[in-house]
């Protein structure tokens, strides 16, 4: 699909001997790239593949020389338009250098090309006896994505990744490599550098704070939801971090807990080959029940209450941090879909229960109709909040991220999941999580300019005036709706 940015870009055809310029960066033609979830695809002009910080700059002086616009893909595995272009596509993953900054004893912090994946960020922090206080359950997806879209994790007094950057490196649309840090930049400028969708230019490198190693006592339960709907709010306060998950048709919530604890370690041994052996069978299984479902819908309520009940959903051990955070494998196996909404939590919790059964209300009258549009799970996760001006989590209060999952392309499920949705964002501050599928649902950019607001204009003043993109060469069909009309 060409967008009239891309039309406006394209002024004219690029020959080999102009290419032969951007020296030593391994390139394709019109090569076809889709995300994981395969719920977008482009077909670029130029795939490039960068493995330096100078290829960087070769690249944004190329695109912008011949009037080219520019994206970036990482792992691809957001589900909404931010990656595709008709123009230039930059894969970063050759970019994954990761060290440790500890000059500063009082401060340690993680220094990660934006390629590097969550693995690579996790084994030389565990090298150093170090963690990042949270992250995303899956360890495939690359910093650059992760920080670009403002990813978070769980955890009541936690914020998002893309607030513990300390200092991010960009190649902005002059060529040059802007560097906005914490103490040289205001505030507000890093709040819009930390969270800017790519729309900065191309994210070199990110300076992460992080903390010492700790252990902690995590549980795994399977209880009655009206028990844990009672007195929620307390549930969750009790504890560091409380996760729920709700699998359709059954009576119970798998309950997911974690508490920092002075304990021996009881678990076996992070990522054993046992472990990896026995999560790719139990992901493939699970991919194979999905298949199941999808080809013959009304077996969805036994087999979701089987699939339910072979979760790892109990259990009771000492582990490290970073275990208890990543504690699913080979969760990219089985492809789904996912919506997901922020909202801010009220004082009773009352609408984060109001949030859940609207789903559990939908699943069943769907399944009166003999529909089963979603087979997977329903996800509810508590943090703080966020600085970041365009984070669905920024604003006072507590945040409740709300999401659910179905195999992808699942029948009737963008109707579900857009009317689930729209009821999700009649609540306070309810906004979709960027990298999520949210285009399907009714009005959503409307409703994304009107819930950000003076945040969204805010962004494009420090932007202009940073100078950081004038003619708009890092934005696409999808950010142009939003941003720039
Ligand atoms: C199975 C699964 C589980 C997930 N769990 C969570 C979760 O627990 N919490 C959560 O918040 N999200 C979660 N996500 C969403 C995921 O964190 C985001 O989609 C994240 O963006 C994925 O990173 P990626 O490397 O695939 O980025 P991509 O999808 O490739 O890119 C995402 C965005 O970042 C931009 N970008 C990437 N690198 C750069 C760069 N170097 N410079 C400029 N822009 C860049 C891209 O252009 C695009 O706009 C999950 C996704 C999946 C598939």
């Amino acid at each position: 699909m060409q967008t009239s940015t891309d039309q406006k870009f394209r002024t004219r055809e690029i020959s080999a001997s102009e290419l032969s310029l951007l020296q030593g960066v391994r390139y394709f033609r019109n090569r076809a790239w889709e995300n994981w979830g395969r719920t977008a695809r482009c077909q670029p002009e130029f795939s490039f593949y960068p493995q330096r910080v100078e290829d960087l700059i070769q690249i944004v002086d190329f695109a912008r020389e011949r009037g080219r616009q520019v994206r970036v893909a990482a792992s691809g595995h957001s589900w909404s338009g931010l990656v595709p272009t008709d123009g230039i596509l930059v894969f970063v993953h050759q970019l994954n250098k990761v060290t440790m900054d500890l000059s500063d004893e009082s401060n340690p912090r993680v220094v990660i090309e934006s390629g590097a994946t969550v693995k690579e960020v996790n084994d030389v922090l565990e090298a150093h006896g170090y963690t990042l206080p949270l992250n995303v359950v899956l360890e495939s997806v690359r910093f650059g994505g992760l920080i670009a879209t403002g990813s978070h994790g769980s955890g009541w007094n936690n914020s998002t990744l893309s607030d513990l950057v300390h200092a991010i490196e960009i190649v902005t649309a002059s060529g040059q490599l802007h560097k906005f840090q914490v103490g040289v930049d205001s505030d507000e400028v890093m709040n819009a550098a930390r969270l800017n969708l790519g729309m900065f230019g191309i994210i070199y490198r990110i300076t992460m704070n992080v903390q010492k190693s700790w252990v902690v006592h995590a549980q795994d339960q399977r209880l009655p939801i009206d028990q844990v709907l009672e007195n929620l709010k307390e549930r969750v306060l009790a504890h560091d971090n409380m996760d729920l998950f709700w699998w359709p048709f059954c009576n119970q919530f798998w309950v997911k807990t974690w508490q920092r604890t002075e304990g021996e370690i009881t678990a076996k041994p992070r990522k054993s080959l046992n472990d990896k052996v026995g999560s790719a069978i139990g992901a493939r299984f699970h991919n194979e029940m999905l298949r199941l479902q999808s080809t013959f819908p009304r077996l969805t309520p036994g087999l979701s209450r089987f699939t339910f009940k072979v979760t790892p959903s109990k259990g009771d051990k000492v582990v490290d941090i970073v275990e208890a955070i990543h504690y699913r494998r080979a969760i990219e196996v089985a492809k789904m879909g996912c919506v997901e909404v922020a909202f801010k939590i009220d004082s009773g919790f009352d609408n984060v229960k109001w949030a859940i059964q609207a789903v559990m209300k939908r699943v069943e009258a769907y399944a009166q109709r003999g529909e089963y549009p979603m087979n997977v799970t329903m996800n509810v996760r508590f943090i703080h909040n966020s600085n970041c001006l365009l984070s669905p989590a920024f604003g006072e209060g507590h945040t409740c991220y709300i999401e659910i999952l179905s195999r992808t392309n699942q029948a009737d499920w963008e109707s579900f999941s857009g009317e689930v949705a729209s009821e999700w964002l009649t609540l306070p501050q309810a906004r979709p999580h960027w990298a999520k599928e949210f285009q399907h649902i009714p009005n959503v950019i409307q409703h994304i300019k009107s819930s950000f607001g003076e945040n969204i204009r805010r962004f494009n003043q420090i932007k202009d005036q940073l100078q950081v993109d004038p003619t708009h060469m890092f934005v696409n069909h999808t950010l142009e709706e939003i941003f720039l009309k």
